[in-house]
């Protein structure tokens, strides 16, 4: 197997990451420096996680699990 660059392993995560709370847009992926990455979500307003609610560290978890 191929090691796999951070910006292919990032794009992994934003490919498969989903708000289980509002079905969020497909996340942003930009590059703000080399090889440092900003992961925007668009969750809807209103969302749980957006206002701190609830944790997205299950939806995270679950995206990382699936880009592996
Ligand atoms: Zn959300």
């Amino acid at each position: 197997m191929t090691p796999r660059t951070p910006r292919e392993i990032i794009a992994g995560l934003a490919d498969t990451y989903h708000c289980g709370d509002c079905r969020s847009d497909p996340p942003e992926l930009r590059e703000i420096a080399p090889e440092i990455f900003v992961l925007q979500i668009g969750h809807a307003d209103g969302c749980p996680v957006l206002v701190g609610a609830v944790s997205d560290r299950a939806d995270l978890l679950r995206a990382i699990d699936r880009a592996s």
